[in-house]
């Protein structure tokens, strides 16, 4: 599903789609770092002068984006869509999820930033709303694919924000209890993404969330494991 080239992990089934949905590796350094993120760009052959980004702050603004001038990012946005082809979308991640969704019909395509606080804000409902509305995309030919994330084998919670998911069915489970005697438990956002995905009208089959996971894996950036500042970048683009 994801193959590594040249410091990228890129997803082969959107690449047949003619949509380069991929992110990158710690190989390629941070990429908060202007300067990384125009290099591991310039290495995947793509045009560092013309992308779309969110000053992401764990909301559920998704932005349509037509045009640009050169590199833009937008206040306030985790989220957004284009069906321009060669600009590039990007969000960053250090264990969130990055969610990515395309109708290669329409050619059109959305990239998300889904955090807990994303996932409970229904962000990823509001992105293929907007897809709809805007660029006239359709659920049977929609795919929905999550990136590299913290996974329910890592992510434990506490009872407060356990019970924020409650109304997702097999997404949280009792793990242990801390060394202060609180119980933790965990929690699989790639389920709770997959069961809004599923209640927006997607078929099952549409929806992949074969990824790796980010606290498991040291080629990502983790912030669960290692509290770093540090990001990995998902870009996804309609190929021109
Ligand atoms: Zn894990």
């Amino acid at each position: 599903m994801w193959r590594l080239s040249k410091g990228w992990c890129q997803n082969i089934i959107f690449e047949r789609m003619g949509v380069w949905a991929a992110v990158t590796t710690c190989a390629l350094g941070d990429m908060k770092q202007p300067a990384n993120f125009s290099s591991a760009l310039t290495r995947a052959g793509l045009d560092p002068s013309y992308w779309a980004g969110g000053a992401q702050v764990h909301g559920r603004q998704v932005r349509a984006v037509q045009r640009l001038s050169g590199p833009k990012v937008f206040s306030s946005t985790d989220g957004m869509i284009t069906n321009t082809p060669g600009l590039l979308l990007r969000i960053l991640t250090a264990d969130c999820v990055p969610v990515f969704v395309a109708d290669p019909v329409a050619k059109a395509i959305a990239l998300v930033h889904a955090g807990r606080r994303g996932v409970q804000k229904q962000i990823l409902k509001r992105a293929i709303d907007l897809l709809i509305k805007k660029y006239r995309a359709q659920l049977c030919r929609m795919h929905v694919t999550l990136g590299p994330h913290i996974q329910a084998c890592c992510y434990k919670v506490h009872e407060d924000v356990a019970c924020d998911f409650q109304q997702y069915r097999k997404a949280v489970a009792p793990y242990k209890k801390d060394k202060h005697g609180a119980m933790q438990y965990s929690l699989d956002l790639a389920e709770c993404l997959r069961q809004q995905a599923q209640q927006a009208g997607l078929a099952g089959k549409r929806f992949s969330a074969a990824t790796p996971c980010t606290a498991h894996h040291k080629r990502f950036f983790s912030y669960y494991r290692t509290k770093t500042e540090k990001r990995t970048a998902a870009v996804m683009m309609i190929k021109g």
